[in-house]
């Protein structure tokens, strides 16, 4: 059994996609509802102006995640396949090709070889998919999971402004959406520091730094727009 501490990274791959969408969702959602609120809005606006972009947002997140994943899966595809047609008609190149990373990685050339060469034998694909190209080790995702979870993640974190806006009065909620947002920010922030392994004070300040100033421009926006039309 390996230490803990070892999982880290594994972890954090699939962590860091959830917190980055509920960071998505509270931040865009909250900035939305302070320019509306800001503008002079009802409260009625003001939904529908969260509810709105919380729908957009999700839609927006599932959609570029789909497509990353999708099309990060087709260039990987692409690439084995040209590996597969170099190791069928050039193998001595691919041996060589293989040895010289070996070595590379500190190997003598005799022992870099015979790695290279018992490897092959074994999985030649395989081999060279991990050592030349860097795929294979990690899981790779389904764009569909991966589109449904940044949905939900994003809407978990949209969820927590529009509730505040529900409950607030419009005048209060200028306010109070920020401050809950920002609230919710940090503790995202050390929550996923302190799952991933991680000391929690950066990145707790650095989410909570970019928040602060994504709501306050877009609030400022909503005022000066609010005072225009
Ligand atoms: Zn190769």
């Amino acid at each position: 059994m390996p230490p803990p501490a070892s999982h880290f990274v594994h972890r954090a791959a699939w962590l860091r996609a959830a917190v980055l969408g509920a960071n998505d969702g509270i931040i865009s959602t909250a900035s939305l509802i302070a320019g509306v609120a800001a503008s002079g809005a009802g409260r009625g606006a003001i939904l529908t102006a969260a509810v709105a972009g919380w729908a957009a947002g999700a839609m927006a997140m599932a959609a570029g995640e789909y497509v990353s994943v999708s099309s990060q899966g087709d260039s990987e595809a692409a690439d084995l396949e040209r590996e597969r047609r170099a190791l069928k008609n050039f193998p001595e190149v691919e041996t060589e090709e293989l040895t010289a990373i070996y070595q590379r990685r500190g190997l003598a050339p005799a022992l870099a070889r015979q790695v290279a060469e018992q490897l092959m034998a074994t999985d030649a694909l395989s081999a060279h998919a991990r050592d030349e190209l860097g795929l294979g080790e990690r899981d790779v995702a389904n764009p569909l999971t991966a589109a449904l979870a940044s949905a939900v993640s994003f809407s978990v974190g949209a969820a927590l402004p529009t509730l505040v806006a529900f409950f607030a009065s419009p005048a209060a909620t200028v306010v109070a959406a920020p401050a809950a947002s920002l609230v919710f920010l940090a503790a995202l922030g050390a929550l996923g520091a302190w799952l991933g392994g991680a000391p929690p004070a950066k990145p707790t300040l650095r989410v909570a730094f970019w928040g602060a100033l994504a709501m306050a421009v877009t609030a400022g926006i909503g005022a000066l727009i609010g005072k225009a039309v």
